[in-house]
């Protein structure tokens, strides 16, 4: 009798980073799981390290234009004034 998974799938290599050419999500552990939504164009799936990589670009950059002011480490996660901290 003939196993129905005896049938010879073609096998699908796992996916490449377009940015630095190395496997999604890393070449530790090749095709395992999803690798990051580039946040460039955001429809195209990149590496582990290249997300990251793009995560601190855009974090240096919002921390040297200054858009991390005191003012906003007192609104809440919906961008509401805290009012008293304390509480907390
Ligand atoms: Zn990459």
């Amino acid at each position: 009798m003939t196993s129905p998974y005896s049938k010879t799938y073609p096998i699908v290599p796992p996916p490449k980073c377009p940015l630095c050419g190395h496997f999604i999500p890393n070449d530790e552990r090749p095709g395992e799981y999803p690798g990051a939504l580039s946040r460039r164009d955001r429809t195209v799936e990149i590496c582990s390290k290249c997300g990251e990589r793009e995560a601190w670009e855009d974090f240096s950059r919002a921390v040297a234009e200054g858009r991390f002011s005191d003012e906003e480490d007192h609104l809440d996660l919906l961008g509401n004034p805290i009012e008293d901290r304390e509480e907390f």
